[in-house]
């Protein structure tokens, strides 16, 4: 295989991936009237780093077209192992954040709603914890972290919340489910991220 750049979704260490941490298995089938040809992959990967060494494994289903030398169609893709992209964070941050952000992730595509719900549950339930400030709304407080925090970190927090709806939703009632703009999910799953690692994780390296 091609040589590939691949980041591990365990310690988020950058790596290159061949034939050594890589292998694919898969089947063809034309069962189905409406899919037509199609081929089922399963993608295991071993990080290479020694430390880390564990499994991811993706799923996907391609449409073959033996008509046409256009590469198959992806029709399906599925993360498998681990069951979302959320990054592991030490047990130091509180349990009932960490479980927020985990839970954030694994709602990403499935439910864009609940995760930003959970999201921003979360953003509120760090500045509460770390910063022991608490307003009215996550707007408030988000406003209120300007007079605290350095400006790299401010100036994440400013671009984020001053995106579309997003700002908004930070001044409804943190349980409110409410629809959300297509990259709010992400975006305040950044943010969390951010809060983490620039916050509790710089305090323990410091210590
Ligand atoms: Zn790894």
């Amino acid at each position: 295989m091609v040589k590939e750049r691949w980041t591990c979704p365990y310690c988020d260490r950058d790596n290159v991936l061949d034939d050594e941490n890589t292998k694919i298995c898969q089947g063809e089938t034309n069962l189905s009237d409406d899919l037509g040809t199609v081929r089922g992959i399963y993608k295991f990967t071993i990080c290479p780093n020694p430390n880390c060494r564990k499994t991811t494994i993706k799923g996907q289903i391609h449409r073959l077209d033996r008509t046409e030398e256009s590469d198959p169609e992806k029709l399906y893709e599925w993360q498998l192992v681990p069951e979302s992209n959320a990054k592991q964070f030490p047990e130091y941050i509180p349990q009932k954040l960490r479980e927020d952000y985990y839970e954030a992730c694994l709602l990403r595509e499935k439910s864009p709603k609940a995760s930003a719900t959970l999201s921003r549950r979360c953003l509120r339930g760090t500045i509460h914890d770390y910063w022991r400030i608490t307003k009215t709304t996550l707007a408030d407080e988000m406003a209120e972290l300007q007079t605290v925090v350095d400006k790299t970190t401010w100036d994440a927090i400013d671009s984020v919340r001053s995106l579309g709806n997003i700002g908004v939703h930070m001044h409804l009632d943190v349980n409110a489910i409410v629809e959300v703009d297509a990259d709010e999910p992400d975006l305040l799953i950044y943010l969390i991220e951010k809060f983490f690692t620039e916050w509790y994780m710089k305090d323990e390296d410091d210590y």
